[in-house]
């Protein structure tokens, strides 16, 4: 059960100044969140309000929290995700910055439940801020993570200057093409980023063909997906390890546009070299 769609902002609220003073668990979490969210605004990957983040937070919800009533009413997510019932998010919000949202989480951010219905959420703490504006596509990764039994939690988007640029090179949009380029700049993107690149042509932003595609490539065994002349959508266990994973692919893009700089284009680490990190890393593929 929920509890409904009244505005009752009071209630616990004048209990607890923050959701986050009630779950160590959930506070632990958001706080990685924040500091994620500080690392992409340092790296100049989020200028402005770009890039989205989103965290199923349900396994840090407790009862007390269960109880809290909604401070939004129900807002419909435009389809039926069913593998989200009685699951909890912290979303970044609509028009906020990254570089906000690593300070005060709870002020650009919020906590939101699935309604049983599956098909309307509530914005239950701190503040009633409207999650990203790409809450559907990034619920939808989610559903699509939950039903496969994935103990993926978290999903990032995020515009890295690098893998940007390279996106706007045809070579590169060709599949594997670009992994093949960034695996051989360094020996640790291969290690930590063992699943590669996936690559998605140019779509309206937050459109449910650029969800659908990106749940395909993620389908395809991608953990980071790039979308054309836009950004990356990463997801893994928690923010940092998806943070890590597009970190390790865009220092190979640093790498590469280095030596393109410097005049001569990088040799690369050969096919036996990459083969041997595979074998002595167990990776997959
Ligand atoms: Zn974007």
């Amino acid at each position: 059960m929920t509890d409904g769609g009244s505005n009752g902002i009071t209630g616990n609220r004048q209990m607890k100044e923050s959701i986050l003073e009630m779950s160590a668990d959930l506070a632990w979490t958001v706080g990685q969140v924040a500091e994620a969210a500080g690392y992409l605004w340092q790296k100049g990957w989020a200028e402005r309000n770009g890039g989205n983040i989103t965290v199923n937070v349900t396994e840090h919800i407790t009862d007390d929290i269960r109880r809290l009533p909604s401070i939004s009413g129900r807002i419909p997510l435009g389809s039926v995700l069913p593998h989200l019932r009685g699951c909890w998010f912290y979303c970044k919000g609509t028009q906020k910055r990254m570089r906000d949202l690593a300070r005060n989480p709870m002020e650009n951010g919020s906590v939101i439940r699935i309604a049983d219905d599956c098909a309307h959420y509530e914005i239950v703490a701190d503040a009633p801020v409207a999650p990203t504006s790409e809450l559907p596509s990034h619920l939808a990764v989610h559903d699509y993570l939950l039903a496969k039994g994935s103990p993926y939690r978290a999903s990032l988007h995020t515009h890295p200057t690098g893998l940007v640029a390279l996106t706007h090179c045809s070579r590169f949009l060709e599949k594997d093409a670009a992994t093949g380029m960034l695996w051989s700049m360094i020996p640790e993107t291969k290690a930590f980023c063992p699943r590669g690149l996936g690559i998605v042509p140019y779509m309206l932003p937050g459109s449910k063909e650029l969800a659908r595609a990106t749940i395909q490539a993620i389908d395809d065994d991608y953990d980071v997906v790039m979308w054309e002349k836009h950004g990356v959508f990463a997801v893994d266990t928690d923010i940092m390890s998806a943070f890590d994973q597009v970190d390790v692919l865009e220092k190979s893009a640093q790498i590469y546009m280095a030596g393109r700089n410097m005049g001569f284009i990088p040799e690369g680490m050969t096919d036996a070299q990459m083969q041997e990190i595979s074998d002595v890393f167990g990776l997959p593929k």
